[in-house]
């Protein structure tokens, strides 16, 4: 039964025409990228610094409706907010990010709109008293492997500590992941 199933679809002049035409809009790298960025909420890097903070003692809530942009997570107690951002989506200018050659007018308008909105949200933030801290995505992937584990200790020191806004990275100048803060009430 199975098989006669199988071969059904996979003769199926509907589903052929589908994948023809999703091949004809964008690259298999781009279209690898967008999937494992849909919805931009719960992606696997957002789910390593979840897990990695609980596992550390940290309670937070998600994704909170009542701010700008629902941040990925939000510490109340430390008044901190930890935004874990795509390195593709938001336009990282690191190794993990391409300007996809499909279509660039898309991209571009696309990219730039998400770069905009970031800046907008992050000055909201600044503005009503929260700490934040962005996470990009190299910080824990990519080659060399990055040390998650030291990432997110760093991640903790942050969230003690008394900075206001920072940012966690790969540091391509030294192969290794960097913390930058524009507060002087961190130093690591
Ligand atoms: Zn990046």
């Amino acid at each position: 039964m199975l098989i006669s199933w199988r071969l059904e679809i996979t003769t199926c002049p509907l589903i052929f025409q589908v994948k023809i035409a999703m091949t004809d809009v964008v690259s298999p790298a781009v279209r690898s990228k967008m999937m494992s960025g849909i919805g931009g909420k719960n992606t696997k890097p957002e789910m390593l610094v979840r897990k990695a903070l609980f596992r550390r003692g940290f309670r937070y809530r998600l994704h909170d409706k009542r701010y700008p942009g629902r941040p990925d997570i939000v510490l109340p107690r430390y008044k901190a907010f930890i935004l874990v951002h795509g390195c593709f989506w938001h336009g990282h200018g690191c190794h993990l990010f391409k300007w996809p050659s499909t279509r660039p007018e898309f991209w571009t308008e696309k990219i730039t709109r998400n770069r905009e909105r970031d800046a907008e949200q992050l000055a909201k933030h600044l503005a009503n008293g929260f700490r934040v801290l962005t996470i990009w995505e190299c910080a824990l992937k990519g080659r060399p492997e990055p040390e998650q584990e030291q990432v997110f200790d760093m991640i903790v020191d942050w969230v003690k500590s008394g900075a206001k806004n920072s940012s966690i990275a790969a540091d391509p100048t030294h192969l290794g992941i960097a913390l930058k803060s524009d507060s002087e009430h961190y130093k690591r």
